[in-house]
């Protein structure tokens, strides 16, 4: 079996050895054992049905969510000689029936299948009447209602075992976090499933993550360092897409705009520029990258927090698929914070969903803030362990410092207590810092005992100190108040002395412009 596997490699797809964890999980699955299979994008999942699915009487069936996706594969597997098709919405429904009669007729190797079309009546009737070698459930993580991707057909793909209980079922996903993981073996009734997990480290990736400053100036001066190569900047906003894209683009730098608020027309002419064109920059909401293969991306900049730290995997995971070095760098300031903090408050969503959100939202600002090696908290999101720390982040090149901020920490404290837990961060450096503008002295903020008592730090200084306290957990932002900031149940810890506050001390970015030269 070992030498089928290997010839069917060889021969149908031209690769002259198997890939990490890759032979193993083809002999499970051609002994016609279950199969769940972790690996990072580009690690090499097809293949592990591919095979199989060549090697067992029978059609192969796959099942796939994103069509696009499908087409690509069963292009490519046609060309390499297999008998591959696809049964989705984007065929007529002669196409159709003529699929359906290659099925029967025993003249496919694969079929692709999306799940709502697998899980009619009909076609598991087709399933019933013909051979079937294996079932691939691509993209697992789908059942996952936490997940981004929920796609509620998923969860009915449990009937597959039911109805065929000796068919050999892989299902595979490049998200790995536990719970995923869990609710993919309990949904999908993979129990007696072999688990794979590679390891998700991108060793070649440089992680970094600046405080914002002045996130243009910032931007470019990172930008500076990746001349003429190709890269994607992500953006929360379809607005601060097109801002940035228009502002890159007068400052000399090849950038587009991609967000799903553009025309198809323009989105296809941007990706293919994109691909094509050496040194092009998207500038892209995250509406863009999935199935994007480009081996040369030489970074990905995020100019806002990602949704989870999944999300931050998948899009720095963009950047340097071909091995060679390759950088993640993101900025991220205080705003970022109350912004996210407020709109989990906030949303419709019920109380177990928002302790998720909000447990997702923590592990980012973890990650943000750490003053550890990144590469370890970054592994650790999807259960594993990176023995010591990495060497190729910003934290392990250039350790940072941190301070004792107890004192600091309290002034701010108090100085939001006082104030009556009705303002914003701007609002209460004024007035620690003694600033005594208009609306200070007409709230007769001027007259309270801390005001002025935080005249020795500037205001990026502030700014710093609020930010990771409220990272960490030890002001809240109020989710009724816009930006609104009120003390949280561990304050009052720091407030009684009874626990010490250490800080890291941010980089300045020195004032003055830096301009970037002209090509
Ligand atoms: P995934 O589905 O995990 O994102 P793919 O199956 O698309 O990854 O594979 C990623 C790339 O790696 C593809 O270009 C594929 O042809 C290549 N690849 C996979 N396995 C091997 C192998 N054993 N040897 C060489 N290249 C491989
Ligand atoms: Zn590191």
């Amino acid at each position: 079996m070992q030498s089928q596997a290997l010839d069917l490699l060889h021969s149908v797809f031209g690769y002259s050895e198997f890939r990490g964890q890759q032979q193993a999980i083809v002999e499970q699955v051609a002994q016609g054992g279950d199969a769940l299979v972790l690996m990072p994008t580009g690690g090499g999942k097809s293949l592990c049905y591919q095979i199989p699915a060549l090697m067992r009487e029978g059609t192969g069936i796959v099942v796939s969510p994103l069509i696009a996706l499908m087409q690509d594969q069963v292009d490519a597997l046609r060309e390499a000689g297999v008998r591959a098709r696809y049964l989705n919405s984007s065929l007529d429904a002669e196409t159709q029936r003529e699929v359906e009669g290659q099925l029967l007729a025993g003249e496919l190797d694969m079929l692709y299948v999306a799940p709502e079309r697998l899980l009619t009546g009909r076609f598991l009737g087709l399933l019933e009447r013909t051979p079937v070698a294996l079932f691939a459930i691509d993209e697992a993580h789908c059942v996952s209602q936490w997940g981004h991707d929920f796609r509620p057909e998923y969860r009915e793909l449990a009937l597959l075992h039911q109805r065929f209980p000796d068919i050999p079922r892989i299902a595979l996903t490049a998200t790995a976090d536990q719970r995923t993981r869990d609710e993919i073996v309990e949904r999908l009734a993979l129990d007696d499933a072999r688990q794979f997990v590679a390891s998700f480290d991108r060793p070649n990736i440089r992680y970094r993550v600046a405080p914002r400053q002045n996130a243009r100036r910032q931007l470019l001066d990172f930008l500076d360092g990746h001349r003429d190569e190709a890269g994607i900047v992500y953006c929360l906003s379809r607005r601060k897409v097109d801002d940035t894209a228009a502002w890159l683009a007068e400052s000399g730098v090849t950038a587009l705009p991609y967000h799903a608020g553009l025309d198809a027309e323009t989105r296809t002419r941007h990706q293919k520029r994109f691909l094509r064109e050496d040194g092009v920059v998207m500038v892209a909401t995250v509406a863009f990258g999935m199935g994007i293969d480009k081996p040369d991306v030489r970074f990905v900049a995020h100019l806002d927090l990602p949704r989870s730290m999944e999300g931050y995997y998948q899009e720095t995971g963009r950047a340097g698929r071909d091995s060679l070095p390759a950088e993640a760098w993101m900025v991220y300031g205080l705003a970022d914070v109350v912004t996210m903090s407020q709109m989990i408050a906030s949303s419709e969503a019920g109380d177990d969903r928002k302790r998720v959100e909000r447990s997702k939202l923590e592990a980012l600002l973890g990650y943000a803030e750490t003053t550890r090696c990144r590469r370890q908290l970054l592994l650790h999101a999807f259960a594993e362990d990176h023995a010591g720390a990495c060497g190729n982040c910003d934290n392990c090149l250039a350790p940072p410092k941190t301070w004792d901020a107890t004192v600091a920490a309290q002034k701010a404290m108090s100085c939001v207590y006082r104030s009556g837990q009705r303002f914003g961060a701007g609002h209460v450096i004024d007035i620690l810092r003694g600033e005594s503008s208009e609306r200070v002295r007409q709230l007769g903020h001027d007259q309270l005992t801390t005001f002025g008592v935080g005249a020795d730090m500037d205001e990026a200084q502030w700014r710093s100190v609020f930010r990771q306290l409220l990272a960490a957990g030890l002001l809240e932002a109020d989710p009724e108040g816009f930006g609104t900031l009120r003390l949280a149940a561990s304050s009052r810890a720091v407030l009684k002395s009874e626990q010490k506050v250490w800080l890291r001390e941010d980089a300045r970015v020195e004032k003055g412009t830096r301009r970037r030269k002209e090509r």
